[in-house]
């Protein structure tokens, strides 16, 4: 199985990367290859997503089952309808695989998706399966790009990333509770206190005395800390590009009790020195300047809306302010 490591890893790698993920668990391959140790399903309720919604959906399935390096162990589930949440079905089966049903519902007007675990292994504490809804509000217009992202972030957080850090949470199957907490709260702010995160987050340059600091929810890295992160609290405002699983997320994985293939991470470096300005959309003054980003590239725009607002979009490959992240179809016009 061929991967790209983490150090040859360039930005455009992240596309190359997904395609791989894709080929590797949908192309019944002409080299026997072995099957993926753990692998995401989903069960569709309700029949709102287009077909090219439920492929993006497949392919955050895809990449968050590469990361996962440990199989799943089957377990036999006797459920009423609605035991984890209200419109779901009964389960009845031996599950093989962890399972998420997606569906679309109304979350009102402030987020793109909601997600959480259900049952939990007795032993491991790892879920069983999951559910994760999208909002109908507004996303028939969620760029491609924004769906795969959100779609990943919220597998996260069925697989517990963000939900499972607190013991009242951690209650498995036969009703028994580890008492495992990974945060803690320091003059009301909370922090990641996790092992496997934390070590990853000092490796990258961190000041991590009290912990990986966390946005107020408890469930997500703090968005000054890790900006564009997948898991940060302030990932949605990075739109229009897609956003690094970082080792601070495998580290959660890893504190989790799941095995990891660090190989499948995206290549982050902490920012150290602040986010990168002009991400807001919806910053109406000076955000839409494009901002001289210090690299090799001279015009830089954190994201199309301020690309857009800038006049610039859509650009092509090779023009000022192009970058493959906003070119979530790599087809070599970002910002379309
Ligand atoms: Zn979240």
């Amino acid at each position: 199985m061929m991967f790209y490591s983490g150090s040859n890893v360039k930005r455009l790698s992240w596309f190359r990367l997904l395609c791989l993920g894709a080929t590797l668990i949908y192309t019944p391959a002409a080299g026997a290859q072995a099957p993926a140790p753990f692998a995401v399903e989903l069960r569709f309720l309700g029949k709102t997503l287009t077909a090219a919604q439920q492929a993006t959906v497949r392919e955050a399935a895809a990449r968050v089952s590469q990361l996962i390096a440990s199989p799943f162990v089957p377990v036999t589930l006797n459920l009423p309808a609605n035991s984890c949440d209200s419109n779901l079905p009964r389960i009845k089966e031996k599950v093989q695989q962890f399972f998420v049903f997606v569906r679309v519902s109304d979350l009102g007007e402030e987020k793109y998706a909601e997600a959480a675990p259900c049952d939990l292994h007795d032993g491991s504490y790892l879920p069983i399966y999951g559910v994760v809804d999208l909002n109908s509000n507004g996303l028939s217009d969620l760029p491609r790009v924004d769906l795969l992202d959100t779609m990943i972030h919220e597998m996260l957080h069925a697989l517990g990333v963000g939900t499972l850090w607190e013991a009242d949470y951690r209650v498995s199957l036969s009703g028994d509770s580890d008492e495992k907490n990974l945060i803690r709260k320091v003059n009301g702010k909370y922090y990641y206190t996790g092992a496997r995160a934390l070590a990853a987050y000092r490796n990258l340059g961190g000041q991590g005395g009290t912990g990986i600091p966390l946005d107020a929810d408890a469930g997500h890295w703090a968005g000054s800390t890790v900006c564009s992160e997948i898991l940060s609290g302030d990932a949605g405002d990075y739109t229009g590009r897609v956003n690094p699983v970082s080792p601070l997320t495998l580290g959660a994985l890893e504190d989790l009790g799941y095995r990891i293939n660090r190989a499948a991470g995206n290549r982050y470096a902490l920012p150290l020195k602040g986010c990168p300005t002009d991400q807001d959309e919806d910053t109406d003054a000076p955000a839409s300047a494009p901002v001289n980003s210090g690299t090799a590239k001279t015009v830089y725009f954190a994201s199309c809306g301020a690309a857009r607002a800038a006049g610039a979009a859509p650009m092509r490959r090779g023009q000022p302010g192009y970058r493959p992240e906003m070119d979530g179809d790599a087809d070599g016009v970002a910002c379309e």
